[in-house]
């Protein structure tokens, strides 16, 4: 099992950010605060572990993300990993990651995860351009991005993942070409790069078409963009693992593969899902809602045994299939021909092969269905035409 922590915090908001976080004022910013919110995320672990009999399950990742956890003082960490550390049994080579923005990564508090045995971090560069960085609401420099991995480095850490946006505004070719180099540079054992979709929840929906001097690429330069990045990193030998993730052989993010490999995981926070098997076949996902507010209600109220849940979805055995096919599909490991066909014709598995899209991997005596650099940038559509 893996264990994710949602931080909401961030000291502004992003313009292109989706994600439930909220700007926090400075008088919000004191130990009493964040000591508030431990105190519900210890709650909700504690009643989550008793409601689905979680005790001493083994613990193979934790991952601290927002949000920006990097806005939290040392001793949360600490604390809470000895929290889980009580509750759970953490597995002596977990994975432990912590996403860092870089106005936020001296080097006390990095030494410091390191020494609590954090050993993953996940840095949201985004970009090394002071007009792309301000017109995406970043409050960070490029210095400061140089900085956090350094101090990353000098602390001790020897896996660094470095996030990147394709397609901000004002990222003209040359500018993105920069970026990859100075990504290149700091040789990261991880990328993340993900295309920008403007959602209706973010600042930049408000201004995507109003005349206001802030132009967005089209879908067809990000898809550019997005090909020439495939190239780059492949040539520097990372490993294409997932439509938005790169690594270095064996640096592949454990948390995210087993979110593909439907691996079971408990979420904490609001808007945090949590993934379980309970046994006879039963799959149940469980949403946190999204509202601090109402999250805090929540695990106060006892009626809804103090737990954060919004939502939750027994999924069907359709549901399954799907999840199945459409995960397995994201990563390079693909999915077996044979389960396939399964549940897709041969036909519409050949009209894929046949336009590129989609190809076949020998593995052992297996043969592999995996999608190209073409079929990742239509992944929505072909699983659209897959969906059983
Ligand atoms: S720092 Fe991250 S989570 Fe916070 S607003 Fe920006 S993108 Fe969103």
């Amino acid at each position: 099992m893996n264990i994710y922590i949602h931080i909401p915090f961030c000291k502004s908001k992003c313009n292109y950010c989706s994600f439930y976080s909220i700007p926090i004022s400075r008088s919000e910013h004191n130990p009493a605060y964040f000591k508030y919110y431990f105190n519900l995320l210890i709650k909700e672990m504690k009643n989550m572990s008793q409601k689905f009999s979680l005790r001493d399950s083994p613990v193979n990742g934790i991952y601290f993300g927002g949000g920006t956890p990097s806005i939290m003082p040392a001793d949360f960490f600490s604390g809470f990993l000895r929290h889980i550390e009580n509750n759970f049994k953490i597995m002596d080579d977990a994975e432990i990651t912590v996403e860092i923005n870089p106005e936020s990564g001296d080097f006390e508090k990095l030494s410091a995860l390191k020494s609590f045995g954090v050993n993953r971090l996940s840095i949201g560069a985004q970009s090394f351009n002071p007009d792309v960085l301000r017109t995406a609401g970043r409050i960070h420099n490029k210095e400061d991005i140089y900085d956090t991995v350094s101090n990353a480095k000098k602390a001790g850490f020897k896996n660094i993942s470095l996030d990147l946006i394709i397609g901000l505004p004002m990222q003209i070719e040359n500018v993105f070409h920069n970026d990859i180099g100075q990504i290149l540079n700091m040789e990261p054992e991880h990328i993340s790069a993900y295309m920008l979709s403007v959602e209706n929840n973010t600042e930049f929906y408000k201004i995507y078409n109003k005349n206001n001097g802030i132009t967005f690429a089209s879908e067809e330069r990000i898809a550019g963009y997005y090909e020439i990045l495939c190239e780059f990193l492949d040539k520097a030998d990372y490993i294409h693992y997932e439509i938005s993730n790169f690594s270095k052989p064996g640096y592949e993010s454990r948390h995210n593969m087993n979110y593909w490999k439907r691996g079971e995981y408990l979420g904490l926070g609001p808007s945090a899902s949590s993934f379980f098997k309970t046994g006879d076949r039963e799959e149940i996902r469980k949403t946190n809602v999204s509202d601090l507010s109402i999250y805090t209600l929540n695990i106060l109220d006892k009626s809804k045994n103090g737990t954060g849940t919004d939502f939750t979805e027994v999924l069907t055995e359709k549901d399954k299939i799907n999840e199945e096919i459409f995960l397995s599909l994201r990563t390079n490991c693909g999915i077996s021909s044979k389960r396939l066909i399964e549940f897709v014709k041969p036909d519409i598995i050949n009209d894929f092969i046949n336009a590129g899209l989609m190809q076949i991997k020998k593995c052992r005596l297996n043969d592999y269905i995996v999608l190209t650099v073409e079929g990742m940038l239509l992944s929505s559509e072909i699983f659209a035409r897959i969906m059983v």
